[in-house]
């Protein structure tokens, strides 16, 4: 009846033995059922079958906690990570951040230059918060293309600091694939845990408000939740017609130049049209 964090394998040791107590034995939780007098080959047989069960549920258990593409932990451990650390920072008042990251535009780069590709930046993404990540923070794969990293001992000024140098290293990354050296943005919104920030996915919910206002101020980009919040959250009112034109003209700018060539046109022509633009 225990939730423990780890499968405990029960073999009963009994001198019971007819098929209704076996059945009985089983059916409480027990994985094995031995009648006594013990064999020892057979016990030792049937704890070498037991052991063999325990590592398999470590290895399932592991490969739930690794994104397979990019090595980083994924949502289920974030959660776990970020209730363990609440209860620490309710007792000794610590600072807690989290700061939520999404590339730009990574549709585009699927389209233009194919999902192995993106897979490539992905973990070049992936590479870079590896590289700037403490034992203690706990960078994660959340879904799809976006990330987040909780910072724990971290105030929102010290995250957002930390994000911003990311930001950086983000926007003069190269990746090089097979066909192509692609060149990404990403955009950050940071939260840290302040006195109505109630429970974990409070903290989260702010880290993705301050993301998406990220996303409307332009891509490529810091934002902080105190500052949305200093301003009324007018500055990234959802909906703005401001932030939808911009919205639109990034894509626009994004888009891939599409240029049907008729079976005459040579590559000659076809560069002139590119570099007439
Ligand atoms: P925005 O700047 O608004 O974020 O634009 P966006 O194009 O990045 O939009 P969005 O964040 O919605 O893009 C999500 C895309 O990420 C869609 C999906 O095809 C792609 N994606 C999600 N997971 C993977 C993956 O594992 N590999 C690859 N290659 N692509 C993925
Ligand atoms: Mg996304
Ligand atoms: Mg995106």
């Amino acid at each position: 009846e225990l939730r423990l964090s780890h499968y405990i394998y029960t073999i009963f040791l009994t001198v019971k033995s007819t098929p209704t107590e076996i059945i009985a034995g089983l059916e409480t939780g027990a994985d094995d059922f031995l009648s006594k007098p013990i064999q020892r080959d057979e016990l030792l047989a049937r704890v070498r079958a037991g052991a063999r069960i325990i590592e398999l549920e470590r290895r399932l258990g592991q490969l739930a906690r690794t994104d397979y593409l990019t090595g980083l932990k994924t949502q289920r451990v974030f959660y776990e990570a970020i209730a363990k650390e609440w209860a620490r920072v309710e007792r000794n008042h610590a600072p807690l951040s989290c700061v939520m990251m999404d590339i730009d535009f990574f549709k585009k780069v699927n389209d233009v230059h194919g999902h192995p590709a993106g897979d490539a930046v992905l973990r070049a993404v992936a590479e870079i918060f590896h590289r700037n990540t403490r034992a203690n923070d706990v960078p994660c794969r959340y879904g799809g293309e976006e990330f987040c990293i909780l910072l724990p001992e971290t105030t929102e000024e010290q995250a957002a600091q930390w994000a911003e140098r990311i930001r950086r290293q983000l926007a003069a990354t190269e990746v090089q694939t097979e066909n192509a050296l692609i060149e990404i943005t990403g955009s950050f919104g940071v939260a840290s845990r302040g006195d109505d920030t109630d429970r974990p996915e409070t903290l989260v919910d702010q880290a993705d408000q301050a993301l998406l206002c990220a996303k409307q101020t332009g891509r490529d980009r810091v934002v902080r939740f105190q500052d949305i919040r200093a301003g009324g959250g007018a500055r990234c009112a959802v909906g703005g017609p401001q932030s939808l034109l911009a919205d639109i003209a990034a894509r626009q700018a994004m888009s891939p130049i599409v240029h049907c060539l008729s079976e005459q046109d040579t590559i000659g022509q076809a560069a002139e049209f590119l570099l007439r633009g």
